[in-house]
Protein backbone atom coordinates (compact mmCIF):
# COMPACT_ATOMS: atom_id res chain seq x y z
CA UNK A 1 0.00 0.00 0.00
CA UNK A 2 1.59 3.19 -1.31
CA UNK A 3 1.55 5.89 1.19
CA UNK A 4 -0.11 9.10 -0.42
CA UNK A 5 2.49 11.93 -0.20
CA UNK A 6 0.79 15.28 1.88
CA UNK A 7 -0.59 17.85 -0.26
CA UNK A 8 1.19 21.36 0.34
CA UNK A 9 2.93 21.87 3.53
CA UNK A 10 5.13 18.85 2.92
CA UNK A 11 8.68 19.65 3.22
CA UNK A 12 7.88 21.46 6.25
CA UNK A 13 10.26 19.05 8.19
CA UNK A 14 13.59 19.65 6.06
CA UNK A 15 13.07 23.81 6.45
CA UNK A 16 15.50 25.91 7.74
CA UNK A 17 14.67 28.76 9.98
CA UNK A 18 14.51 32.27 7.45
CA UNK A 19 15.71 33.85 11.06
CA UNK A 20 18.77 32.16 12.49
CA UNK A 21 19.69 29.63 9.59
CA UNK A 22 19.04 26.42 12.30
CA UNK A 23 16.55 23.73 11.29
CA UNK A 24 13.07 24.56 12.00
CA UNK A 25 12.55 21.27 13.28
CA UNK A 26 9.03 21.29 10.86
CA UNK A 27 7.69 23.06 13.86
CA UNK A 28 5.41 26.43 13.13
CA UNK A 29 7.39 28.11 15.67
CA UNK A 30 11.55 27.83 14.73
CA UNK A 31 12.68 25.29 17.59
CA UNK A 32 16.00 27.07 17.56
CA UNK A 33 14.57 30.73 18.16
CA UNK A 34 11.19 30.77 18.31
CA UNK A 35 10.32 32.64 14.97
CA UNK A 36 6.99 31.96 13.24
CA UNK A 37 7.53 29.39 10.49
CA UNK A 38 5.64 29.52 6.81
CA UNK A 39 2.32 27.32 8.45
CA UNK A 40 1.62 24.06 6.63
CA UNK A 41 -1.41 24.06 5.05
CA UNK A 42 -2.41 20.40 5.70
CA UNK A 43 -3.98 20.86 8.87
CA UNK A 44 -3.23 17.97 10.47
CA UNK A 45 0.52 18.99 9.49
CA UNK A 46 -0.05 22.08 10.95
CA UNK A 47 -1.65 20.70 14.50
CA UNK A 48 1.42 18.57 14.59
CA UNK A 49 -1.79 15.58 14.19
CA UNK A 50 -1.03 12.20 13.00
CA UNK A 51 -3.46 12.04 9.77
CA UNK A 52 -6.03 9.82 11.43
CA UNK A 53 -10.08 9.67 11.92
CA UNK A 54 -10.47 8.99 15.58
CA UNK A 55 -8.91 12.03 16.96
CA UNK A 56 -8.78 12.81 20.55
CA UNK A 57 -11.01 16.23 20.13
CA UNK A 58 -9.21 16.97 24.06
CA UNK A 59 -5.71 17.14 22.51
CA UNK A 60 -6.85 19.07 19.24
CA UNK A 61 -8.93 21.39 21.54
CA UNK A 62 -5.78 22.38 23.74
CA UNK A 63 -3.55 22.78 20.33
CA UNK A 64 -6.08 24.97 19.56
CA UNK A 65 -5.93 26.90 22.14
CA UNK A 66 -2.45 27.14 22.80
CA UNK A 67 -1.73 28.02 19.31
CA UNK A 68 -4.56 30.76 19.43
CA UNK A 69 -2.40 32.00 22.14
CA UNK A 70 0.63 31.96 20.84
CA UNK A 71 -0.70 33.61 17.29
CA UNK A 72 -2.58 36.50 19.06
CA UNK A 73 -2.11 39.75 17.17
CA UNK A 74 -0.75 41.52 19.75
CA UNK A 75 2.53 39.16 19.60
CA UNK A 76 3.43 40.38 16.24
CA UNK A 77 3.36 44.43 16.60
CA UNK A 78 6.79 44.76 16.26
CA UNK A 79 7.73 41.47 14.42
CA UNK A 80 8.78 41.67 10.51
CA UNK A 81 6.52 41.87 7.91
CA UNK A 82 7.07 38.36 6.79
CA UNK A 83 6.62 37.16 10.37
CA UNK A 84 3.31 39.20 10.54
CA UNK A 85 2.15 37.61 6.78
CA UNK A 86 2.65 33.65 8.44
CA UNK A 87 0.74 34.77 11.84
CA UNK A 88 -2.35 36.03 9.89
CA UNK A 89 -1.96 33.09 7.71
CA UNK A 90 -1.71 30.39 10.24
CA UNK A 91 -4.50 32.26 12.63
CA UNK A 92 -6.54 31.07 9.25
CA UNK A 93 -5.22 27.74 8.93
CA UNK A 94 -5.66 27.34 12.79
CA UNK A 95 -9.81 28.53 12.63
CA UNK A 96 -10.27 26.45 9.34
CA UNK A 97 -8.23 23.39 10.75
CA UNK A 98 -10.29 23.46 13.96
CA UNK A 99 -13.52 23.65 12.36
CA UNK A 100 -12.76 20.53 10.11
CA UNK A 101 -11.17 18.04 12.29
CA UNK A 102 -13.23 18.38 15.56
CA UNK A 103 -16.33 17.24 13.09
CA UNK A 104 -15.83 13.94 12.72
CA UNK A 105 -18.11 14.10 9.27
CA UNK A 106 -16.25 16.70 8.50
CA UNK A 107 -13.10 15.48 9.24
CA UNK A 108 -13.37 12.02 7.15
CA UNK A 109 -14.71 14.12 4.10
CA UNK A 110 -11.30 16.18 4.36
CA UNK A 111 -8.90 13.04 4.54
CA UNK A 112 -11.14 11.66 1.02
CA UNK A 113 -10.79 14.85 -0.65
CA UNK A 114 -6.65 14.94 0.38
CA UNK A 115 -6.85 10.91 -0.81
CA UNK A 116 -8.49 11.86 -4.32
CA UNK A 117 -12.25 11.16 -3.24
CA UNK A 118 -14.93 13.10 -4.85
CA UNK A 119 -17.14 13.75 -2.09
CA UNK A 120 -19.94 16.61 -3.67
CA UNK A 121 -23.06 15.91 -3.00
CA UNK A 122 -24.64 12.53 -4.12
CA UNK A 123 -26.51 11.74 -6.94
CA UNK A 124 -29.71 10.53 -7.37
CA UNK A 125 -28.03 6.92 -8.91
CA UNK A 126 -26.13 6.98 -5.93
CA UNK A 127 -29.51 6.52 -3.45
CA UNK A 128 -28.65 3.63 -1.23
CA UNK A 129 -31.03 0.84 -2.38
CA UNK A 130 -31.90 -0.22 0.66
CA UNK A 131 -33.72 3.33 1.08
CA UNK A 132 -35.72 3.34 -2.29
CA UNK A 133 -38.48 1.45 -0.14
CA UNK A 134 -38.40 3.60 2.64
CA UNK A 135 -38.28 7.14 0.59
CA UNK A 136 -40.77 5.65 -1.17
CA UNK A 137 -43.53 5.21 1.41
CA UNK A 138 -42.02 8.34 2.69
CA UNK A 139 -43.57 10.66 0.31
CA UNK A 140 -46.85 8.64 -0.46
CA UNK A 141 -47.48 9.39 3.81
CA UNK A 142 -46.19 13.25 3.15
CA UNK A 143 -48.82 13.22 -0.53
CA UNK A 144 -51.12 11.78 1.99
CA UNK A 145 -51.25 14.22 4.44
CA UNK A 146 -50.91 17.36 2.40
CA UNK A 147 -54.02 15.76 0.87
CA UNK A 148 -55.58 16.03 4.57
CA UNK A 149 -55.29 12.59 5.46
CA UNK A 150 -54.90 12.46 9.39
CA UNK A 151 -53.32 8.79 9.59
CA UNK A 152 -50.76 9.91 7.52
CA UNK A 153 -49.34 11.61 10.49
CA UNK A 154 -48.57 9.01 12.70
CA UNK A 155 -46.69 7.44 9.88
CA UNK A 156 -44.80 9.81 9.23
CA UNK A 157 -43.82 10.07 13.21
CA UNK A 158 -42.62 6.52 13.09
CA UNK A 159 -40.73 6.93 9.84
CA UNK A 160 -38.46 9.99 11.59
CA UNK A 161 -38.09 7.80 14.21
CA UNK A 162 -36.50 4.82 11.85
CA UNK A 163 -34.47 7.11 9.90
CA UNK A 164 -32.87 8.82 13.77
CA UNK A 165 -32.40 5.07 14.07
CA UNK A 166 -30.91 4.63 11.15
CA UNK A 167 -28.28 7.41 11.89
CA UNK A 168 -27.18 6.46 15.03
CA UNK A 169 -26.44 2.97 13.38
CA UNK A 170 -24.93 4.67 10.57
CA UNK A 171 -22.63 6.79 13.03
CA UNK A 172 -21.33 3.17 14.69
CA UNK A 173 -20.55 2.04 11.47
CA UNK A 174 -18.43 5.14 10.45
CA UNK A 175 -16.42 4.78 14.04
CA UNK A 176 -15.97 0.95 13.18
CA UNK A 177 -14.44 2.12 9.93
CA UNK A 178 -12.49 4.97 11.46
CA UNK A 179 -10.78 2.66 13.51
CA UNK A 180 -10.02 0.04 10.55
CA UNK A 181 -8.66 2.74 8.74
CA UNK A 182 -6.21 3.83 11.48
CA UNK A 183 -5.03 0.88 11.66
CA UNK A 184 -4.40 -0.15 8.08
CA UNK A 185 -4.17 3.19 6.08
CA UNK A 186 -6.29 1.30 3.57
CA UNK A 187 -7.61 3.16 0.56
CA UNK A 188 -10.52 0.50 0.04
CA UNK A 189 -11.75 1.45 3.53
CA UNK A 190 -11.68 5.09 2.80
CA UNK A 191 -13.96 3.81 -0.11
CA UNK A 192 -16.18 2.57 2.43
CA UNK A 193 -16.10 4.99 4.47
CA UNK A 194 -17.47 7.55 1.76
CA UNK A 195 -20.25 5.38 0.42
CA UNK A 196 -21.64 5.47 4.18
CA UNK A 197 -20.93 9.09 4.63
CA UNK A 198 -23.11 9.50 1.63
CA UNK A 199 -25.90 6.98 3.06
CA UNK A 200 -25.64 9.30 6.10
CA UNK A 201 -25.93 12.12 4.19
CA UNK A 202 -29.02 10.84 2.65
CA UNK A 203 -30.50 10.05 5.92
CA UNK A 204 -30.05 13.66 7.23
CA UNK A 205 -31.74 14.92 4.32
CA UNK A 206 -34.63 12.56 5.19
CA UNK A 207 -35.16 13.31 8.47
CA UNK A 208 -34.88 17.27 7.99
CA UNK A 209 -37.60 16.88 5.57
CA UNK A 210 -39.27 14.88 7.62
CA UNK A 211 -39.02 17.50 10.56
CA UNK A 212 -39.70 20.37 8.56
CA UNK A 213 -43.34 18.93 7.27
CA UNK A 214 -44.27 17.75 11.16
CA UNK A 215 -43.57 21.40 12.06
CA UNK A 216 -45.23 22.93 9.21
CA UNK A 217 -47.70 20.91 9.93
CA UNK A 218 -48.21 21.99 14.36
CA UNK A 219 -48.57 25.50 12.87
CA UNK A 220 -51.89 26.75 12.56
CA UNK A 221 -53.51 26.71 9.38
CA UNK A 222 -53.06 30.40 7.38
ZN1 LIG B 1 15.06 29.98 14.06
Amino acid sequence: MEHPSQPDGGGVQSARCRQCGESSGGELFCAHCGSLQRPATDYYVFFGLKRVLVLDTEDLQRKFYELSRRLHPDRFTWKSAIERQYSLEATAILNDGYRVLRDPLMRAEYVLKQEGFDIGEQRSKDVPPELLEEVFDLNMALEELRLGDEEAHGQIEEARNRFLAMRESIDKELETLYRRFDDTQDRGVLQQVRTVLNRRRYVRNLVNEVEKELAREGQPAQ
